[in-house]
């Protein structure tokens, strides 16, 4: 039996879960993202700049995947909001069972915002629906401005590119303008902003966005 016919059964099998989160999320009023990177891309850095920014009675919570440890949710829990890390144990990517099954427990009717780190991976997270309500893609600039044309799957589906580590623009050969065309060639409509989480460049707009999304 040749593969395609059983990644499209894990996968339709994936979708009726999530079809069944995003219900969930819709009942109890939850805005879910679904960030999505390269490993390095800044995810982590990024979560923890919008947590420490957050009131302390902000309704926010976040799950985080890695293949092996638990280092982010250590880094992630410091700002005194719930945070689970999901351990894939060797799989790249999160799926909708991983986030169920690490939501349960959680009273959801106490949360408003769910952040969801996936695994660092440009390629398979994209077809793994979590019931988000839309993925948000990391691209940092030490990586290459053609990234967009490489990897297209997640650039047409993310509603936001977030550019990261703009900082380091002076060191590094990305040229920023190409990086917007190149994702605007792949999707149109996309928001894209440019965001360093070490000088807070940026941080501002990134909070504006997510305020608008939630209401
Ligand atoms: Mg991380
Ligand atoms: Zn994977």
């Amino acid at each position: 039996m040749s593969q395609v016919p059983l990644e499209r059964k894990v996968l339709s099998e994936n979708d009726r879960i999530a079809a069944a989160l995003r219900e969930e999320f819709r009942r109890h009023g939850i805005f879910c993202l679904n960030l999505i990177s390269s490993p390095g891309a800044g995810k982590t850095l990024l979560l923890e700049k919008t947590l420490e920014s957050f009131p302390a009675d902000e309704r926010v919570a976040v799950l985080t995947g890695d293949i092996q440890t638990d280092n982010d949710a250590r880094r992630l829990a410091r700002y005194g909001f719930p945070v689970r890390q999901i351990t894939t144990a060797g799989a790249c990517h999160l799926d909708a069972r991983m986030v169920e099954r690490h939501l349960a427990n959680w009273d959801l009717a106490s949360l408003g915002l769910l952040l969801i780190e996936n695994v660092g991976n440009l390629v398979c997270p994209t077809s793994y629906d979590l019931g988000e309500h839309a993925k948000v893609v990391i691209l940092s600039v030490t990586e290459g401005d053609d990234k967009p044309l490489k990897y297209p799957g997640i650039f047409h589906r993310a509603r936001l590119l977030i550019l990261s580590k703009i900082d380091l623009l002076p060191y590094v050969p990305f040229d920023i303008a190409a990086a917007r065309e190149n994702a605007r060639r792949i999707n149109p409509s996309i928001e894209i902003l440019e965001v360093s989480s070490t000088t807070g460049e940026g941080l501002d707009a990134w909070r504006a966005w997510l305020a608008s999304q939630r209401v």
